[in-house]
């Protein structure tokens, strides 16, 4: 038997498991690393299971060309050949802007890399997104304006220093499973817990408070505390003063969030509100924790400015035990916004605007770069459905079941003249390509990854990939020679090595310095030994900015003809799409398929029973799903997840989208339900 030590690839906690083989390159099974820092020797149900669709019998395993409407195998250059034509083809007729790439948190660092110089180097085009536009592209714009820096302050370790824990919008015990324990091991340990979230989640059980406020009502509540804090002099005064500026726009903003005002749009009583606020502001050390439930609205950036809002106001900021703490989705969500598969910057956030930027991104590569900012994944599915957009290369990512209103992402496919997808199985995104071209999963390749502390580390080959599959990066590389760039990289070691050069932040990451622990960025040279904490003296941007909000209602609200409100989200035992998961025989066991979660009270009065087949509606389409009635939803309120395909909660959800970050209001629509 051997052993491999890697990263789990699922959610952005970072957990390290060895994978098991034997000797002829079957994967057996997975250990979880026991002295490594995240893991600590255990995992959660979907990290024991990664092993199980490694080697799947749907894996893809040749390259496919549609000939007569069918997908049909060929080789590698008759694919790469065509796939570089068309793309180079579609560049030069329509030029380079009617093309767009979208990367993923699936991949690597160094695949994430690769693919936004060849969309910038090798086509001239910025039209780089990749999912994060759907998770925490709020995230960044607010906490790059508010502080500089758009990733989580503190480290994991911090919940073993905390005092209190405010977990706003993140079901953490399902969807980061090994940050939900240790959220509930502080709690143990005598941390108090503020939890906000509309449903009734598990954290909420263990709560000191659960605030139940209405979905996309978080800026409501959130200006309320922060007038509370302030009307009782509960705010940090000195770390105000010296550390921060515009408060005074602030306290102006905070104005009308009266307690009273705020228990009428939030649902919540005054007292809760005063409560909550009393109880964070008088904690010496509160750790702020968020995910989608924040960063899914169409106010989703105002949100995220709300939320360090209250951290500044209270000098929650830059020590131990404090922070603001977005917890990443994907494993590779923060590495590929750090790579720059966003269409706006470059690796480690250096902006296509700058001309200094510019030309040194061009110096290194060899050729003149495209000068404006490119399309959001987002609007470039909107592009594509008014038939603005010919071409799209997709690297693991299925827009079909993970984009908002899948209506459209059908229309948008239909019309683009050539669709290329690398992924690992035959997605539904897949399914609508022109080319698909098999990939090697996270067993089969080196790479690294960042977790969601910034936690740069190796992920390794343990076994060969399937058939003719290959890795990302051998498959980028290809199309780099093909447009005249390097492609010649004998390994991933080297293409780190080539971003450490050109980012600042990953200046002393390289592969020598990752054994064991790995290293939480920024990391300026070799000799640096990482960073656990943020903005410890000065924030990256120097002072920390408040930035005030003011509350908006979401685009589209329950109403007499769609009079409940639908919110999305994950459950314990599937991931995104389920093209893994649900390939994963223990994982499908446990979650089969979709349901709607719906109040008893609500059953009653539209007469539904538990497990009774339902047809859910919105202004966007219907799905069919089961009912599960529980109390975890509040009434007025259902819940689906999105894993399923073939009940795709997106083919309800609003495509309203934040004006700034361009991320949908997944956690916002309004439906009917009745009997199927
Ligand atoms: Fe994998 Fe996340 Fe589970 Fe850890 S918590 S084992 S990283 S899915």
């Amino acid at each position: 038997m051997n052993t491999t030590l890697t990263t789990c690839p699922y959610c952005g906690t970072g957990c390290n498991f060895y994978l098991l083989h034997d000797d002829i390159g079957q994967l057996t099974g997975l250990e979880p690393a026991a002295n490594h820092p995240v893991t600590r020797g255990q995992l959660c149900v979907k990290g024991w299971n990664a092993h199980a669709f490694v080697g799947h019998p749907d894996r893809l395993q040749t390259p496919l060309i549609r000939k007569n409407g069918q997908l049909q195998p060929t080789d590698w250059q008759t694919a790469l050949d065509l796939l570089h034509d068309k793309l180079r083809t579609i560049a030069t007729r329509q030029g380079p802007d009617s093309l767009m790439f979208l990367s993923s948190a699936k991949v690597s660092n160094e695949e994430n890399y690769l693919l936004m110089k060849l969309a910038r180097a090798g086509y001239g085009t910025n039209n780089i997104d990749h999912c994060a536009r759907l998770c925490h592209s709020s995230t960044v714009t607010g906490l790059v304006e508010t502080l500089g820096s758009g990733a989580m302050t503190n480290s994991l370790s911090c919940f073993a220093e905390t005092d209190l824990i405010f977990v706003i919008g993140s079901n953490t015990t399902e969807q980061h499973p090994l940050i939900g324990s240790r959220i509930l091991q502080a709690v143990q340990q005598g941390a108090q817990l503020i939890v906000a979230d509309s449903r009734r989640i598990r954290l909420s059980q263990h709560a000191d408070l659960h605030l139940r406020h209405q979905n996309g009502s978080d800026i409501a509540l959130l200006n309320g505390m922060m007038r509370h804090i302030s009307q009782e002099g509960l705010e940090d005064r000195t770390f105000i003063t010296q550390r921060t500026e515009n408060f005074s726009a602030l306290q102006q903003a905070l104005e009308p969030f009266t307690p009273e005002y705020v228990a009428t749009i939030t649902g919540l009583s005054s007292q809760q509100i005063m409560d909550a606020a009393r109880l964070f502001a008088e904690a010496d050390r509160a750790m702020i924790v968020y995910a989608m439930g924040i960063t899914q609205h169409s106010h989703g950036v105002d949100n995220v400015r709300a939320v360090s809002n209250l951290a500044l106001l209270t000098g929650n900021l830059g020590r131990p035990g404090t922070g603001i703490n977005p917890l990443r989705g994907q494993n590779n969500v923060q590495g590929a916004c750090d790579m720059g598969a966003l269409p706006d910057v470059y690796t480690g956030y250096q902006r296509v605007a700058d001309p200094q930027i510019r030309e040194k991104f061009s110096a290194a590569w060899g050729v003149p770069l495209p000068e404006t900012p490119g399309q959001m994944s987002t609007h470039a599915i909107e592009a594509a459905a008014a038939g603005k957009l010919c071409g799209m290369l997709v690297l693991g990512e299925n827009p079909v079941v993970s984009d908002a209103n899948q209506t459209l992402v059908y229309q948008a496919f239909e019309k683009l003249d050539f669709l290329a997808v690398i992924d690992i199985f035959m997605t539904e995104t897949a399914q609508l390509a022109d080319l698909v071209l098999p990939a090697a999963c996270y067993a089969e390749r080196d790479g690294t990854f960042t977790s969601t502390e910034r936690r740069v580390q190796r992920g390794r080959k343990a076994v060969e990939p399937p058939g003719q599959a290959r890795a990302d990066w051998q498959i980028i590389a290809e199309l780099l020679r093909r447009c005249g760039l390097k492609g010649d990289y004998t390994d991933p070691a080297e293409i780190m090595n080539e971003i450490a050069s050109l980012t600042p932040s990953y200046g002393g990451i390289e592969y020598s310095r990752l054994e064991g622990e790995g290293l939480q960025w920024p990391c300026s040279d070799n000799t640096d030994p990482g960073t656990p904490i943020l903005h410890t003296r000065t924030c990256t941007r120097g002072k920390g900015h408040f930035s005030p909000v003011t509350y908006r209602p979401p685009q589209e609200m329950p109403d007499l003809e769609f009079p409940l409100l639908l919110n999305t989200g994950r459950t314990a035992f599937h991931w995104h799409t389920g093209s893994m998961t649900r390939r994963s025989h223990l994982l499908d066991r446990e979650e089969r398929q979709a349901f709607v979660e719906i109040n008893p009270t609500d059953a009653e009065k539209y007469q539904l029973a538990e497990r009774q087949q339902l047809k859910v509606t919105s202004r966007r389409g219907s799905v069919s799903v089961r009912a599960r009635l529980t109390e975890r939803v509040p009434p007025g309120q259902v819940f689906i997840p999105f894993h399923f395909a073939e009940s795709a909660a997106n083919v309800l959800t609003n495509n309203a989208l934040d004006p700034e970050s361009g991320i949908p209001e997944f956690k916002v629509c309004a439906v009917r339900i009745e009997a199927c």
